[in-house]
């Protein structure tokens, strides 16, 4: 599908990358040629994909523990990056997330969404933005990973809606003060993509599981992991280098199919050909 030196020299920080989709996106900007870094806070599980990437791949991996709602340790995070050779693109993937009726949320809970997604990605922009504006470096890129839920809000996942909805508009704020600068923003939409984490936090039995879910898709499907790192890998590439604080969603048109009609409209998605002669008006 691409080149196979699309990325080559790029040096890329994943946050979040030692699981999920960050690990996916990391793999395929590996095969593709690139330098990747991989953060979180369990070293052990970088430890781990790093080793089966490198195995996998080919490809030069490094892995940093941090916990990205610490602004110090982002900092340090970066010195440490820097001392090595500069970023050419931050993706701010880590994330955490929390289904609950939101009147029975802690402070603690509300902070800790709002500190990995909307802090954590402010705190990574802003460090290797800062680095990039100070040193003069062009063509450089911040892509982050939201949820449908920053574009559309969403009952009982309510900070992380917030967060996500803060980092949408960081995205689009920052492409008209850094374009100039030669630094672009982007972001990913995803639509539901298997992942253990999302998984075991969002989709308990009680929701109906994977039966439930697809039938809001209009594709019949969940996402595919490489769906989304190939629309990573060309976002963050010199081939996109003209696409500027754009959000692009990637489900399956979940989102056009939840906005569409209300739900008597959604049951006629289903209607059989029957169902249809049935309301058809009988010609005289
Ligand atoms: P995941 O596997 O749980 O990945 C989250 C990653 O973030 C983990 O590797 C975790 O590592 C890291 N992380 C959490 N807190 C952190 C912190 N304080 N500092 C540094 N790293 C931290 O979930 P995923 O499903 O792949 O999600 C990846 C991204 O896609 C997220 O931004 C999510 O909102 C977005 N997304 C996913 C879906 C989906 O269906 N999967 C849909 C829409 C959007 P540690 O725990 O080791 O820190």
């Amino acid at each position: 599908m691409f080149q196979p030196d699309l990325l080559a020299n790029k040096r890329i920080l994943v946050t979040g990358g030692g699981t999920g989709l960050g690990r996916s996106m990391a793999q395929r900007f590996l095969e593709l040629g690139a330098n990747v870094v991989i953060c979180g806070r369990r070293e052990a599980v970088l430890k781990q994909t790093a080793e089966e990437l490198a195995q996998q791949t080919k490809g030069e991996i490094e892995t940093i523990g941090c916990d990205v709602r610490v602004a110090d340790a982002v900092e340090a995070m970066m010195d440490r990056l820097w001392q090595k050779r500069p970023l050419d693109i931050l993706v701010n993937n880590a994330a955490g997330q929390i289904l609950a009726q939101t009147h029975r949320l802690s402070t603690r809970a509300i902070d800790s969404v709002l500190g990995i997604v909307l802090h954590g990605s402010a705190y990574c922009t802003v460090a290797a933005g800062r680095r990039w504006i100070e040193q003069g470096l062009r063509d450089r890129v911040v892509m982050s990973i939201l949820t449908v839920s920053s574009l559309t809000g969403a009952p009982f996942t309510v900070p992380s809606a917030m967060a996500k909805a803060g980092v949408l508009a960081m995205t689009k704020s920052l492409a008209v003060e850094w374009g100039p600068k030669g630094i672009r923003t982007c972001a990913i939409v995803p639509g539901p993509f298997p992942t253990e984490g999302a998984w075991s936090r969002l989709m308990p039995a009680e929701r109906g599981g994977n039966e439930a879910l697809v039938k809001t898709i209009p594709l019949r499907r969940v996402g595919q992991h490489a769906e989304l790192a190939n629309l990573a890998a060309y976002l963050v590439s010199d081939g996109a280098a003209f696409i500027n604080g754009d959000a692009i969603v990637i489900d399956g048109g979940k989102m056009l199919q939840s906005a569409g009609g209300g739900a008597s409209t959604q049951a006629m998605i289903d209607w059989t050909d029957e169902q249809w002669a049935a309301i058809r008006p009988k010609r005289q």
